[in-house]
């Protein structure tokens, strides 16, 4: 009868009762570029589709330094002291360039990384942000279907990774620091709509009267750049990662914001318009594999490329061109 179990059935089951080191094949399954792991990743998914969905998806972001680690690493082993079980992932696109990934670094996160109620995950390591991006929902999916219930996504305040971020998650986060008055200037109007929560980071010792103050002037512009609408207007709370103070308040918030949203519908109906947002994302991700691949394309790109890049030829001609060759 064994024989009659496919691996992939296997490794269904064996995630699903929890096994670590199944969710982790699991993962690294989804992650491969491989064609027939990619075939595999998509059947298992679909699999476990029926057992996921029933986490608070969490994303979380602020530049490097502002204590994105530090906060995670409490307010994880805070949770998990509470009975949750707690996935970190990340999404940082650069980690193909600089070779390493920093976010989700174990390392960085000492006390979660030997919590055996959390799971650590870096983000995948190459790719394009869409690709990155995907690969990580798919994680997503793998640790809720394993039993984690509280999903944290990491990603750097910088480039369009928030966007991405803010489309696979609930609820979105910005960290930000006090002394922050050059930052104030320019706060992204952007990132502002992205928000859920502002929290000031490093409200302690002589950083809490500096915290407490620049909440004050979140406060102010959120009123002018976000007049609160809907079920649910952003608050700028004080906390820090280092001693933990605030981080009570902060979670309760996002339980707040994820009843409320759920006793109108409108958690499920945010994770639908993401679907929808994922599969297009999808087929944009697959066209472009399918552009750079192109033989066709692959042996006149770079005489064109050269033409326009020389002025020899007009864009619009050459794309015209592009576009010909491609039967479009
Ligand atoms: P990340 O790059 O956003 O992940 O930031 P880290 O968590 O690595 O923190 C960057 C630096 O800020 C480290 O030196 C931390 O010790 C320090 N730091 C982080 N959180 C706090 C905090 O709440 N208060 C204070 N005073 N320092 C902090």
């Amino acid at each position: 009868m064994v024989d009659r179990i496919s691996p992939a059935e296997a490794l269904g089951d064996a995630l699903l009762a929890g096994e670590r080191a199944a969710l982790a094949r699991a993962i690294t399954l989804s992650e491969s570029r491989r064609a027939d792991h990619r075939d595999a990743a998509q059947a298992l998914i679909r699999r476990l589709l029926p057992h996921t969905g029933r986490a608070i998806r969490v994303g979380i972001t602020g530049v490097p330094g502002v204590g994105k680690s530090t906060l995670i690493d409490a307010l994880g082993s805070h949770l998990t002291a509470n009975g949750h079980k707690v996935a970190v992932l990340a999404v940082d696109p650069s980690s193909t360039r600089t070779g390493g990934s920093i976010l989700g670094d174990k390392t960085r996160m000492a006390r979660l990384a030997i919590d055996r109620q959390a799971y650590i995950r870096p983000s995948p390591s190459s790719g394009t942000l869409g690709g990155v991006a995907a690969r990580t929902r798919e994680t997503m999916l793998l640790c809720e279907a394993a039993g984690f219930d509280v999903i944290l996504v990491e990603t750097v305040g910088v480039g369009q990774s928030e966007t991405a971020v803010a489309d696979l998650t609930d609820f979105f986060l910005v960290l930000m620091l006090p002394n922050a008055g050059d930052e104030l200037q320019g706060i992204k109007k952007g990132i502002i709509e992205l928000a859920d929560m502002i929290a000031v980071n490093k409200a302690d010792g002589d950083g809490a009267t500096a915290a407490r103050a620049a909440a004050a002037q979140y406060r102010a512009a959120l009123r002018i750049l976000a007049p609160a609408s809907g079920p649910w207007s952003t608050p700028v709370v004080t906390v820090s990662g280092l001693t933990g103070a605030g981080l009570d308040a902060l979670w309760s918030k996002i339980e707040e914001h994820h009843a409320r949203l759920e006793a109108r519908g409108l958690i499920a109906e945010k994770r639908r318009r993401q679907d929808v947002k994922w599969m297009w994302a999808m087929v944009q991700d697959r066209l472009q594999a399918k552009l750079r691949h192109d033989p066709v394309l692959k042996a006149r790109a770079p005489e064109l490329e050269a033409a326009v890049a020389a002025g020899r030829l007009a864009p619009t001609a050459a794309a015209d061109e592009i576009a010909r060759a491609l039967g479009l």
